[in-house]
C-alpha cells in the first residue's frame, strides 16, 4: 500500500501534543489520490499502540474543481479529464482537490 507522508505528518503532530483528542477530523481532495478506506487503514496501522489507539478519524471529502484559462469556466474534472466542457481548452488551473489537512480536533466526544 501506498503510504501517505501527510498522515504521517498529522499523527507526529498529535502525538507531540500533551493532550490527546478524542477525535480527529481531517480534509482530503479528490486529487490526492488515496481513497477513504486508504487513509483509515493506514491510520489504524500507524495509530496503533501510540496514545491515539482510541482517537476517532473523520474524513471530509473535497470534491476537483479546474478552472479553464482560457474562458475561466470552472468544472468538476471528470476522470482526471482535464479539457474544458465548455471551450475544449486544456490548459486550466486546479482551484480544489489537492487538500490533505488537520481540519479539526475535538478533546472530547460529546
Ligand atoms: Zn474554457
Amino acid at each position: 500500500m501506498p503510504k501517505i507522508p501527510r498522515l504521517s505528518a498529522i499523527i507526529d503532530h498529535l502525538l507531540r501534543q500533551t493532550k490527546h483528542p478524542a477525535s480527529v477530523h481531517i480534509a482530503v481532495g479528490e486529487l490526492t489520490s488515496f481513497t477513504e478506506e486508504q487513509i483509515r487503514s493506514q491510520w489504524s496501522t500507524l495509530i496503533n499502540d501510540t496514545a491515539l489507539a482510541q482517537t476517532s478519524l473523520f474524513i471530509r471529502m473535497i470534491p476537483a474543481e479546474q478552472q479553464c484559462m482560457v474562458c475561466f469556466q470552472k468544472y468538476h474534472p471528470s476522470n482526471k479529464e482535464t479539457s474544458c466542457p465548455r471551450c475544449g481548452s486544456v490548459g486550466a488551473k486546479i482551484i480544489a482537490g489537492e487538500e490533505f489537512y488537520l481540519d479539526s480536533i475535538k478533546e472530547e466526544n460529546e
